[in-house]
């Protein structure tokens, strides 16, 4: 949404913008490539003009929710004699367009949340590109920018945490909960809490950047990196409060602790790390974009 508001047509607004607003109209992400993850611009992914479409042909991967989304928004190389980050285009399509295809990727925590896409002859409208054919490296990386500043985060966090606290007051939670005997487990809790007021904090510094009409991008890599990494520490508290009970993976269990929802998300936070950009290249943005240190 606000990429569009950002850098779409006035039919583009039109034509998605309620649907974003209201929920109803689901997107998915069409970036990475086998050969083009933290390298981004490395992608290769054709789309070629013909008249009044462009025709591509190619592969994405890591595209989650493609099996649910509407629509796809995606990074597609329109002039390879170009330097690599000047020939992308930034395009929307609709899921139902001929020649898109959808493949499951199944997660180390059997879930099916992402997948892989590929793009054989599928025509796309020109008046589907996002911003100007040729400079859509910066309109991508605008929807990074919002992407990152991890807004929910800090929310979802609280709400598992407040109400696996809950959980150990009533009779079955007190039963299975460690808490009691483990001072050190009681402790962590603390610092997860503290944790999360400072995710939400950097949020809120991001909502009000935003809402300066300022684009986050430091400040977006900093909550990014920040609220993933206490996501994965959040959930493996959450293991350590209820012992040997978080061993239990099925939520029907009658030895499942809390309906396991802490062992099932300590898995399933592990790629929270990778998604959106890995760690590793946050820290990157900070100190060479935001600090200003060398690039070595
Ligand atoms: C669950 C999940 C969901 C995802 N959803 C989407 C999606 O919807 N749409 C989409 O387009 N993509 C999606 N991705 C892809 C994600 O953005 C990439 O996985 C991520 O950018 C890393 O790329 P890569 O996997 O190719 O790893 P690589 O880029 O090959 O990186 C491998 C390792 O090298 C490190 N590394 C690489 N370059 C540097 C550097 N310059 N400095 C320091 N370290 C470096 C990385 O940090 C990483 O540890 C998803 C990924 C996951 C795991």
């Amino acid at each position: 949404g606000p990429t569009i508001i950002e850098h779409g047509s006035e039919e583009q607004k039109a034509a998605y913008l309620p649907g974003i607003l209201s929920g109803e109209f689901l997107w998915a992400q069409g970036y990475s490539e086998p050969g083009a993850g933290s390298d981004l611009a490395s992608l290769a992914t054709r789309a070629v003009r013909d008249g009044d479409e462009f025709v591509i042909n190619g592969q994405k991967i890591w595209t989650s929710n493609a099996h649910h989304a509407d629509a796809l928004f995606a990074l597609v190389r329109t002039d390879p004699d170009a330097p690599k980050h000047r020939g992308i285009s930034f395009m929307l399509m609709d899921m139902e367009t001929p020649g898109i295809s959808v493949r499951p990727l199944i997660s180390g925590g059997w879930r099916h949340f992402s997948n892989e896409t590929f793009y054989e002859d599928v025509r796309v409208p020109a008046s589907q590109v996002v911003g100007e054919v040729n400079r859509g490296w910066y309109v991508g990386m605008t929807l990074l920018d919002y992407e990152r500043s991890s807004i929910g985060g800090a929310v979802e966090m609280e709400r598992q945490l407040m109400a696996a606290i809950e959980y150990i007051h009533d009779d079955e939670g007190a039963e299975k909960s460690r808490v009691d005997e483990l001072p050190s487990v009681r402790a962590e809790i603390a610092d997860r809490y503290i944790e999360i007021q400072v995710s939400f904090n950097l949020s809120f510094r991001i909502a009000s950047m935003q809402a300066s009409g300022l684009i986050p991008n430091m400040e977006a890599s900093m909550g990014k990196v920040f609220s993933s990494e206490v996501s994965q520490r959040v959930h493996r508290t959450g293991t350590r409060m209820f012992g040997l009970y978080s061993n239990v993976w099925d939520e029907d269990s009658e030895y499942s602790p809390y309906r396991s929802r802490f062992t099932q998300n300590y898995f399933h936070r592990i790629p929270a790390t990778i998604a959106g950009g890995t760690s590793e290249i946050q820290r990157n943005i900070i100190a060479t974009r935001g600090l200003g240190l060398p690039r070595g």
